[in-house]
C-alpha cells in the first residue's frame, strides 16, 4: 500500500501536471491474485488508503474474452472484483492493470496523461514516437520501442487492445514492453518496481519534449537501428538499467 501511495503522490505531483484532477491511475500486484488500483475518481496526489481498491484479477479477466458487454455489466464485474464490498468502485481502467500485472516481472502500472506525451499522441506523428528512438536515454528507460494503441474507447475495448498489441511486443522481443501509448489518450508505464515505472514515465515526458523541439527546427533526427541495437546490448547501460531497478 504505501508503495502504491508513493508511485500515486509522484506520478500526480501537481508540478508535473501529468494527471491533474481525478487523471491517471496506478497499481501494484499483491500476489495471490490480488492487485491494488486507484478508485474511480480519486486524485493521484492527494490518494491516501480509502481512495485505494483490493480487486480480483480472476474476476476481471474473463472480460477480456467477450464482446458486446454494456457499460452496466462491465461495472457489475468491476464492483464484484473488490475483496471489501464497502470500497469504491475500481476505475474502469482497473481491467487493463489486471492484465498487465499477470505478465511476467510486472509488479508496478502507472498511467497518465503527461502534456508533452499528449501532444505528440494527439497529432499525427504518434505511431512515430513508440516505433522510433531519439537518444540513448530514452533506450534505457523506455526500451527499444513502446507499444503503440490507435484509438480505442476506454474500457474493455482498450483492454483488449493493450492484450493484442502487447502480447505482438512480447512475440517480437520476448519481453514486456516498459511503456504503452495511446493514441489521442496518454501514456502507461510499467515494471518491477515503482522506480522502473516512474523512470520511464519521466523520460517519456522528457523525450517528447525534446521530439517537439526537435520538431520544430525540422526533426527530429531519429537514431539508427545499429546506434539503438548497440546502446540497449552495451554492458555499462545494463549495469544502469539494474542501478536502477528497471
Ligand atoms: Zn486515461
Amino acid at each position: 500500500m504505501k508503495l502504491l501511495l508513493d508511485l500515486s503522490h509522484k506520478l500526480g505531483d501537481p508540478a508535473r501536471q501529468m494527471a491533474i484532477l481525478g487523471e491517471g491511475n496506478a497499481s501494484v500486484w499483491l500476489g495471490d491474485e490480488t492487485f491494488l488500483v486507484k478508485a474511480s475518481g480519486c486524485n493521484l496526489a492527494t490518494l491516501d488508503k480509502t481512495g485505494v481498491v483490493e480487486c480480483r484479477a480472476k474476476t476481471l479477466l474473463p472480460l477480456l474474452e467477450k464482446t458486446n458487454l454494456s457499460d452496466a455489466e462491465i461495472d457489475g464485474t468491476l464492483l464484484d472484483s473488490r475483496l471489501d464490498t464497502r470500497a469504491k468502485k475500481p476505475s474502469v481502467e482497473a481491467l487493463f492493470h489486471a492484465w498487465l500485472l499477470t505478465l511476467p516481472g510486472i509488479e508496478f502500472v502507472g498511467h497518465t496523461h503527461a502534456p508533452a506525451v499528449n501532444s505528440i499522441l494527439c497529432s499525427p506523428r504518434a505511431e512515430e514516437f513508440a516505433t522510433k528512438r531519439i537518444f540513448p536515454d530514452e533506450i534505457v528507460c523506455c526500451d527499444v520501442a513502446s507499444v503503440f494503441i490507435p484509438y480505442t474507447d476506454p474500457g474493455l475495448k482498450l483492454a483488449q487492445a493493450i492484450r493484442a498489441r502487447t502480447e505482438e511486443f512480447i512475440r517480437n522481443l520476448g519481453r514486456p514492453p516498459l511503456v504503452i501509448l495511446m493514441e489521442n489518450h496518454g501514456i502507461i508505464t510499467l515494471g518491477r518496481s515503482i522506480q522502473a515505472v516512474l523512470s520511464a514515465m519521466l523520460m517519456a515526458e522528457k523525450t517528447a519534449t525534446i521530439w517537439l523541439g526537435a520538431a520544430a527546427l525540422g526533426g527530429p533526427k531519429f537514431m539508427t537501428p545499429e546506434h539503438i541495437e548497440r546502446i540497449s546490448g552495451r554492458p555499462d547501460e545494463i549495469v544502469r538499467r539494474k542501478m536502477l531497478k528497471l
